[in-house]
């Protein structure tokens, strides 16, 4: 046993609360009275369909989802996102408009351009205006006013970007597709801006395997009928979630942590607790004398992956190794960009921060 708590940084799969964990294994092999667990009883009978629909119904609350946005869990992850937004909205249009503001941005990009029928534009350039150290600011996109729709990433959790002001879209442009993966449910952001919200759901929602999606109803009208169902979100919304077996364990997963974000006083109250933990962080990374380095423009820190580095690649790996012997867990960072990375989602407690924190002054002492 260790000493210690354990914190993990993980970027995904990520922490979940640790009281969401423990009702999960409480109705592990019994769920409700039912005599059995959620992960082997039908998606169709009546306890799954209320897990459903409390799920659904505790996010509707949480986000504030207009009436008019319908809300999916699907499976595929964000990944599968990136090529479905297009094969679902872009038939008859000339062109998609995507911006690239980071990794993820990118391979969305990327993804996107296979699919031959529809021009994907760059809309933005993030790695060749700024190296990925700033996000292309929204005044500054190229959008064309007959583009099927704009794709964005809204916190890069590979490279700690973040686009801090939520972009405020005004209804005469193309509609606005989000990647909110990584930040969902860790601010408000304002529903009726965007057209369609996704999110994998293993950063801030539960475990990997359940991808939601918000999409509004308007339009649902263009998924053309050439998408086979199992890709077209008008067929899962005409079966209410149920064309196919969904996840159904995850979905429940999902619900338990919707429960618990209510409990904390729901998105405006964890917020304030995220910014104040972010703002600790990059302090003791500013306040280090160069020791740590985060090289973000202030502005476009991510308040969920706080990326820092040493001056030297073997003292990054030295403080990987000896961080996790202090009981804080994978803070190695994305292998492309080295370093550490702190992932600070919503299950991450103060009280993790302030142990992260504590050693990094520590280290520094040591080895400074
Ligand atoms: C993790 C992540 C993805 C990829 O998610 P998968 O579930 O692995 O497909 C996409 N976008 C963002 C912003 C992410 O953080």
């Amino acid at each position: 046993m260790q000493p210690f708590p354990i914190y993990n940084f993980s970027a995904g799969p990520a922490v979940l609360p640790e009281s969401v964990l423990r009702t999960a294994q409480n109705e592990m092999l019994d769920y409700n009275g039912t005599g059995i667990s959620v992960m082997t009883m039908s998606h169709r009978g009546d306890a799954f369909a209320s897990i459903l629909h409390h799920a659904e119904q505790d996010l509707r609350q949480l986000m504030n989802i207009p009436n008019n946005y319908k809300v999916l869990f699907l499976q595929g992850g964000a990944s599968a996102q990136f090529s479905q937004i297009v094969l679902n909205f872009a038939h008859g249009f000339e062109c998609v408009d995507a911006v690239v503001s980071g990794n993820w941005s990118e391979i969305a990009y990327k993804q996107m351009a296979k699919l031959t029928q529809t021009h994907i534009h760059l809309a933005a350039d993030g790695k060749r205006d700024f190296q990925y150290k700033n996000v292309p600011p929204v005044a500054s996109w190229d959008i064309h006013r007959d583009a099927a729709f704009v794709h964005f990433v809204i916190n890069e959790t590979v490279h700690g970007l973040q686009y801090r002001d939520v972009p405020q879209w005004s209804a005469d442009l193309p509609p606005l597709i989000c990647d909110m993966s990584s930040e969902i449910l860790s601010r408000q952001v304002n529903v009726a801006d965007f057209g369609v919200i996704y999110a994998g759901a293993q950063k801030n929602i539960g475990p990997a395997g359940a991808t939601v999606v918000i999409i509004r109803e308007d339009l649902l009208e263009r998924c053309s009928s050439h998408v086979p169902d199992v890709w077209n979100y008008q067929s899962h919304v005409q079966r209410q979630g149920m064309y196919n077996t969904p996840a159904t364990y995850p979905i429940y997963m999902a619900g338990l942590v919707f429960r618990w974000l209510q409990a904390q006083g729901g998105v405006e109250s964890i917020q304030k607790i995220n910014e104040l933990k972010a703002k600790k962080l990059y302090d003791a990374i500013d306040q280090s004398g160069g020791f740590y380095q985060n090289d973000i423009y202030p502005d476009a820190r991510s308040q969920m992956n706080v990326v820092f580095r040493t001056q030297d690649i073997e003292l990054d790996e030295k403080f990987i190794q000896e961080s996790v012997l202090n009981g804080l867990q994978l803070l190695r960072g994305y292998k492309a960009v080295g370093g550490m990375r702190a992932s600070i989602y919503n299950a991450m407690p103060m009280a993790g921060v302030d142990a992260l924190i504590e050693f990094m002054q520590d280290f520094q002492k040591r080895y400074g």
